[in-house]
């Protein structure tokens, strides 16, 4: 067996681990050694459909010490207007240039895709080659970082919860795009099984690719709420947009009676959408859209609302509200899997290990970016752990609050910071720091918005917990 040293020992290359490699990297003199079982790193984007992207701007995605994109916006299409989004193949192939460009050059990192991670005991953790067989030992004098416990479930690498009989034809978004190939798999009706963003992904991807509205029925256990991405812009130019969006967001979280109540004010504020208006979303995931990409989907009008599919027959699907018939030879794609798992929160510093997970939600490259720098710089695990307090993923809008309130109490730790906000500022995955810090004194405009989010921040840090308090 081979022996190697490590000060730390990150198991997993996707977002999560490099987003914080990258930022020891930069902040430590440590030396880091990754495993992944993946041939690349990116984690679960090599796996993604071909028609995947980010639902946020490329702007604030990936890793600290290198740009994604162009910082360009669209022109056309339904994010017209917007900042890019990056394309499932353009954040592979960056991730990749991450690792070539610029872990491996600082010859610091070694890195170990194709391996299987079999465990850490004493200080030595352990490795397999899945091509070989081979283990490594690896003696951490550091950490060991999971970088996997927030990993979420896709399609093409779960298993769906429900029974198919035989010949219900049922497929991951991934194959879809290879219809071209397969005659006997060129189907006149489509089902799509879900109502996250991959769901809502696959309906836009149907529709331009010309199935005709009426071919598609979808399957939609809740509405979901969905972020308004015109509030996610990063540019200078959506000042009123994003800085004003948060303002807004703390004025409703501030004045909200309840959790329902929170987000219609939220929808009237323009910060949060829904396909349907006539339907009240119960589920909220941070899922982004455009308005452009909800009044697509609103093209879709046979929605069935019947809970959860239990099973499929040839004629029919069991679904929890009862029996509904469906058309023989319709294919099912399954939308499923339930991207971010719910797990239960632990400690993020733990002796001899760091669990990656949320410090600010929905931003899980910031999150570990983060976590690097207050290991890098800060003193014991309890003042890292109270400078990096969990963030719960919201399920439902209830969470929502919960996600806020542990949002805004992290916020409020890293401002009295000076140090942990000066690089803050400076970092690109912050998304609005640098637009507030660069905001012109004189602009009275922007110092006006600026006053109302402070003033609305303190506000709603005083309603969140009654609000809790009704909610529990
Ligand atoms: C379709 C989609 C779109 C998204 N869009 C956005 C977005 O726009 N903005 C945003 O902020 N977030 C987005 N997310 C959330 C998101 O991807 C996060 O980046 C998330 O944190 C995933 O990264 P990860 O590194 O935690 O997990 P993963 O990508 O799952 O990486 C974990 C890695 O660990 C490896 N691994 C696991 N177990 C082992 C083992 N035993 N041995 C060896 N290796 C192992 C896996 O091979 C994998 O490569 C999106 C998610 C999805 C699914």
């Amino acid at each position: 067996m081979a022996n190697i040293e490590t000060d730390y020992l990150i198991v997993g290359s996707g977002a999560s681990g490099l987003a914080f490699a990258d930022t020891l990297l930069q902040e430590t003199d440590a030396h880091i050694t990754i495993v992944d079982r993946h041939a690349k790193p990116g984690g679960h984007w090599n796996d993604a459909y071909p028609f995947v992207a980010l639902h946020q701007p490329s702007a604030f995605y990936g890793v600290n010490s290198l740009d994604l994109g162009s910082n360009r916006k669209d022109t056309i299409g339904v994010n017209q207007g917007l900042y890019e989004l990056a394309s499932g193949a353009e954040v592979t192939g960056y991730y990749d240039k991450v690792m070539q460009q610029k872990l491996l050059p600082s010859g610091r990192v070694s890195y170990h895709p194709m391996c299987n991670y079999l465990g850490f005991a004493e200080g030595v953790g352990r490795f397999e080659s899945i091509l070989s067989g081979a283990q490594t030992q690896v003696t951490v004098r550091k950490r060991l970082v999971d970088a996997v416990y927030f990993g979420p479930k896709i399609p093409s690498t779960h298993t769906p919860k429900f029974s198919v009989a035989q010949g219900v034809k049922l497929v991951t978004p991934n194959t879809l795009a290879q219809l071209w190939q397969s005659k006997d798999l060129r189907p006149k009706r489509y089902c799509i099984l879900g109502a996250g963003k991959t769901a809502m992904d696959v309906g836009i991807w149907l529709l331009n690719c010309g199935a005709p509205p009426e071919s598609i029925t979808w399957v939609m256990p809740r509405d979901s709420w969905l972020v308004n991405r015109l509030c996610t812009q990063p540019g200078n130019e959506f000042f009123n947009e994003s800085i004003g969006g948060q303002a807004a967001q703390m004025h409703c979280l501030a004045t909200a009676t309840s959790a329902n109540d929170l987000f219609l004010r939220l929808e009237a504020a323009d910060q949060m959408l829904r396909i349907y208006p006539e339907h009240t979303p119960s589920m909220f995931h941070f899922a982004t859209m455009s308005k452009g990409e909800v009044a697509v989907l609103r093209r879709i009008t046979n929605v069935v609302r019947q809970g959860r599919v239990q099973s499929i027959a040839p004629d029919a699907m069991v679904m929890d509200g009862g029996r509904v018939p469906m058309e023989p030879g319709i294919l099912y794609i399954d939308c499923t899997a339930s991207g971010v798992e719910p797990r239960p929160m632990q400690p993020i510093f733990q002796p001899g290990k760091i669990v990656l997970q949320l410090v600010r939600a929905p931003l899980p490259s910031f999150s570990c970016a983060m976590i690097a720098y207050v290991e890098a710089h800060y003193g014991d695990d309890t003042q890292k752990n109270t400078l990096c307090g969990n963030v719960p993923f919201p399920e439902n809008i209830t969470g929502y609050v919960h996600t806020m309130a542990a949002n805004m109490m992290n916020q409020m730790q890293w401002s009295q910071d000076k140090t942990l906000r000066d690089w803050m500022r400076a970092s690109r995955l912050d998304g609005f720091g640098k637009v507030m810090a660069s905001a012109d004194r004189n602009d009275t405009e922007k110092m006006a918005i600026l006053d109302k989010l402070r003033s609305q921040s303190i506000a709603a840090m005083a309603n969140v917990p009654k609000l809790l308090a009704k909610l529990a």
